[in-house]
């Protein structure tokens, strides 16, 4: 029977780079981002199981009703104190992310925004801390060039220089 697409949510596509999770499968949960972006919670995807971050994801179908997997993401992340409440901002969290990928597309996150590893540059836009202007997705580059990544989504410095005005 052919596997069923019902839900495409974003799994670990790679240990590549940053990864500090060791899930069998690693499945995303919200993006981590507080207040300090350049720690990596703003540059990195984490791990609903174990929270542990990692940089590389990608959308994959899941057998599962969106509901269904809401939920048990919600329950990973709260525990037993997961209430209708927490699944239903996950599932809203999820559709909202997955919005316009297709299944195979890989991806990392800046400012609480998703973009495709193979999608040309320049990066400009506006995310929950900063505007951004970028050649190239410091992700992708740090394939090339490591050490780069954490020189620049990891300075502080680049985030405070571009921080959007208080509103
Ligand atoms: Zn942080
Ligand atoms: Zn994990």
């Amino acid at each position: 029977m052919p596997k069923k697409k019902q839900t495409l949510w974003l799994v670990k596509d790679s240990d590549k780079a940053i990864n500090w999770c060791q899930c069998k499968l690693s499945v995303a949960g919200r993006f981590p981002q507080a207040n300090c972006p350049w720690c990596g919670c703003g540059w990195l995807l984490s791990c609903a199981f174990c929270r542990k971050c990692f940089t590389f994801g990608r959308f994959e179908w899941f057998d599962e009703s969106l509901e269904a997997l809401a939920k048990r993401l919600a329950t990973a992340a709260r525990g037993p104190r997961v209430d209708d409440e927490d699944v239903t901002e996950m599932a809203r969290f999820m559709e909202w992310a997955a919005e316009g990928f297709e299944a195979g597309d890989r991806v990392v996150v800046i400012d609480y925004q998703l973009f495709r590893v193979d999608e040309h540059g320049p990066f400009e836009f506006e995310g929950a801390f900063a505007r951004h202007k970028l050649d190239v997705l410091p992700q992708v580059r740090e394939l090339e060039e490591p050490g780069t990544l954490v020189a620049t989504l990891g300075d502080m410095e680049y985030w405070v220089e571009r921080e959007l005005p208080d509103e």
